[in-house]
Order: C-alpha cells, then sequence, then structure tokens
C-alpha cells in the first residue's frame, strides 16, 4: 500500500512535531513561532507492507499578507492531490475562527478527512470526549483520532488507520 498524505490545521498544533515523529528525523522545523514551516516539506514512512508520504504544510489561516496568502496557496494545492488530509488541531485550544476557515476549505475537496485531535497529554479523558462530540457536528469527518505526537501516544494506532484508507 502507498499513498500520499497532507497534514494541516493551524500553526503550533504539532504537526511538524507528529511528521518528525513519524519519520523519525528531524526534517521539519519545530518551534513555538508559528509559520517555521515555510513551504511543504515531505517525509517518507516506509514499511514492508506501506510506504506512505507525508506532506507537512504552512498552516492554513485567513492571510493577511503576500507571503500568508503564498503559504495558503500552497497548504490549498496539496489538498486536492493526496490521497488522505489529516486535520490536526490542538485541544488545548478551544474551537477557533481559523478552525472555522479550515473546514470551510475542507468542504471544497472529496478527499477523506481524518481529525487529529493532538496534545491529548494536556487534557483529562472527559473533557476529550466532549471536544470530540463538538467536532462530529461540524464535518463528516472519516475518523476522529486522539494522539499525543509529542510523547507519541496513539500515533502507531494512526498508521494502522491511514494505511486502511490507502
Ligand atoms: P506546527 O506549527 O503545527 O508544526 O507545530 P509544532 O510541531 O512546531 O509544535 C508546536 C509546539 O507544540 C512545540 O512546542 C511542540 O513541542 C508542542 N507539541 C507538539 N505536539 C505536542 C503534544 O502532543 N503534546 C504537547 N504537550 N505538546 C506538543
Ligand atoms: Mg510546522
Amino acid at each position: 500500500k502507498s499513498g500520499f498524505v497532507s497534514i494541516i490545521g493551524r500553526p503550533n498544533v504539532g504537526k511538524s512535531t507528529f511528521l518528525n515523529r513519524v519519520i523519525g528525523q528531524k526534517i521539519a522545523i519545530m518551534s513555538d513561532k508559528p509559520q517555521t514551516t515555510r513551504n511543504k516539506i515531505q517525509g517518507v514512512y516506509t514499511e514492508d507492507d506501506a510506504q506512505v508520504v507525508f506532506i507537512d504544510t504552512p498552516g492554513i489561516h485567513k492571510p493577511k499578507h503576500k507571503l500568508g496568502d503564498f503559504m495558503m496557496k500552497v497548504a490549498q494545492n496539496t489538498l486536492k492531490e493526496v490521497d488522505l488530509i489529516l486535520f490536526m488541531v490542538n485541544v488545548e485550544e478551544g474551537f477557533g475562527r481559523g478552525d472555522e476557515f479550515i473546514i470551510e476549505k475542507l468542504k471544497e475537496t472529496k478527499t477523506p478527512v481524518f481529525l487529529i485531535l493532538n496534545k491529548i497529554d494536556k487534557v483529562h479523558p472527559e473533557e476529550l470526549l466532549k471536544i470530540i462530540d463538538k467536532y462530529r457536528t461540524l464535518y463528516p469527518f472519516a475518523e476522529i483520532v486522539p494522539i499525543s505526537a509529542l510523547a507519541g501516544n496513539n500515533v502507531d494506532n494512526l498508521l494502522g488507520v491511514i494505511k486502511k484508507y490507502l
């Protein structure tokens, strides 16, 4: 099995951390500053039965300037070319305008979308269930998968689910 998977989400939700954990190399720059990832960086995850190309994107957001506009287009074009989209959110932050904007963009694609709830190490399980219920009403996500990209919780399980869609 093989395919292309794009990771999208607001800045700082943990996209690069996830990619680095999966690929096992520091190929995407991680930082607390938003928009460190200026362009798409690809990493290839290889196993005996699967090869998955991950594409880390600049965070999708409402562009405020020309560079932001360019980065937005890079991210959006990527969505049409991939087999699967991972829409990552930070469970510590509430649902915001930025997420609303991204969900509007997702409605323009036919590509299956997983909701990845990252940073579960930061919230209580009951809180997590409430967040899942909230997101379910917003978009018909193919799967909803809670993880901690930093600690590694549930990342292997997510890789298994991804393979089913390729
Ligand atoms: P990106 O902008 O979406 O690529 O986000 P980064 O991967 O650069 O991560 C932003 C910040 O969130 C960094 O300080 C990471 O260490 C932190 N981070 C990422 N994943 C997790 C997680 O699962 N748990 C916690 N507590 N922090 C995380
Ligand atoms: Mg990044």
